[in-house]
């Protein structure tokens, strides 16, 4: 008899377990409240950049080692490839975190890249206006994802392999019964083996408050039209990443054409945000002058790319405490897993994230160390 799953949520984490569980034989059933693809989560607009060098802490190298090969199989597999190599620029004061940091996870994994001087950066890409006391960091290997294509391509796998997509359909709460787990739903109770809790920012309140805190943030990003040549295009561009003094990091990708959503230079800034209720439409929606969340720094570290701001989208973080995911069986119940919490980084590692939710339920134990990310 094949395990029954239940997952919550199909955004990054959700998408890619139901297709792994499906690939496994689970009889998978995906639940979302809203549609596939939606904007009002975590996992759309464009683009997420992908890195190996982590800088946040060093028991993330080895899942996104396995991500990557995930990424790499995903684009053989699909005919709109989420995943685009474009390498990796990240600069910060040389007494900073993210490029000295950065520099010393690429050293301790052997992850290849170039240590950079504030010169020979803005010989590269002149379109950085740095001081000498900055330094640099290029990862060949580094690049951008797309999330509409990720997603799409892992529900589309889930559902070749039989998982039931049921979308508009929240779930309401779920108890142990018997030996497995039911779940009320908008659409009626449903039974399962396990579940899985992908739930993104709206996950707190189904694992339990003391079990998982997650704290909705309010995130604006930003494209910029800028017209005349300033090298922000690829490939001559890659992904980058610059920390300002606040430690809150300035980031943006190439510009580049077919991608899905608004056309210009997108540009945003990493940091806890925040904190909203993820279902107040109102404080999500784009607020007039939302983009001098960004627009300030892009005038005083790339100033010949600042030009207007032509669209503003908000998205939602789903913050832990100290930033850092939280992934493992449900502390009062082993039947239930978790995949929380990806604090604003999580989608370079959804094809690894798919892995993890399918060894919870099916084995039990996952083959990484994973104490780090620990529920308890
Ligand atoms: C602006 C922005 C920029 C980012 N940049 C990067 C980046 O460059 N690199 C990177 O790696 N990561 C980045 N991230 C983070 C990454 O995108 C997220 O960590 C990831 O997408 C979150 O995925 P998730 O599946 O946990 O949540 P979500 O995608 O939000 O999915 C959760 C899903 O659960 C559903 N749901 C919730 N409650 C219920 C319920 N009760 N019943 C039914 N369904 C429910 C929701 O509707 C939603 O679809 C960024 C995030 C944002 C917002």
């Amino acid at each position: 008899m094949p395990q029954r799953i239940i997952v919550i949520g199909l955004g990054c984490a959700g998408s890619a377990a139901c297709a792994e569980l499906s690939r496994r034989g689970a009889e998978v059933i995906g639940l979302d409240q809203f549609e596939i693809g939606h904007t009002r989560g975590g996992s759309a607009h464009q683009s997420r950049a992908f890195r190996l060098a982590y800088y946040e802490h060093s028991g993330y190298v080895p899942l996104l080692s396995r991500a990557r090969e995930g990424w790499i199989q995903l684009n053989d597999e699909t005919s709109e490839p989420p995943f685009i190599e474009t390498g990796g620029l990240y600069i910060s004061h040389q007494d900073g975190s993210l490029a000295p940091d950065s520099i010393a996870a690429a050293k301790m994994h052997g992850i290849e890249h170039v240590e950079l001087t504030a010169r020979q950066i803005r010989d590269r890409w002149p379109v950085f206006d740095i001081t000498d006391e900055m330094i640099g960091i290029f990862e060949p290997l580094a690049g951008l994802v797309v999330p509409e294509r990720a997603v799409a391509a892992h529900i589309e796998i889930a559902r070749r392999n039989g998982t039931q997509i049921m979308e508009r359909t929240r779930v309401l709460g779920w108890q142990p019964y018997k030996s497995g787990i039911k779940v009320d739903t908008s659409s009626g109770t449903l039974e399962a083996d396990h579940l899985v809790i992908c739930a993104g920012a709206w996950a707190g309140p189904l694992a339990g408050p003391e079990t998982l805190d997650v704290r909705p943030s309010r995130q604006v990003l930003a494209w910029f039209d800028v017209t005349h040549e300033t090298g922000i295009d690829a490939p001559e561009l890659p992904v980058w990443a610059l920390e300002l003094q606040d430690t809150s990091l300035l980031y943006g990708f190439p510009r580049m054409s077919g991608l899905p959503g608004p056309e210009g230079f997108k540009v945003a800034r990493h940091w806890p945000g925040p904190t909203v209720d993820p279902d107040d439409v109102k404080a999500m929606a784009v607020q007039p002058g939302d983009e001098s969340d960004v627009a300030p720094h892009l005038a005083r570290w790339l100033p010949k790319a600042a030009g207007p701001a032509t669209t503003v989208h908000t998205c939602l973080y789903a913050n832990s405490p100290d930033g850092h995911f939280r992934i493992g069986h449900h502390p009062d119940c082993d039947r239930v897993s978790i995949i929380g919490a990806l604090s604003g980084h999580g989608f370079k590692f959804q094809p690894v994230l798919g892995e993890l939710a399918a060894d919870l339920a099916l084995k039990g134990h996952v083959d990484f160390d994973l104490n780090f990310l620990n529920l308890h």
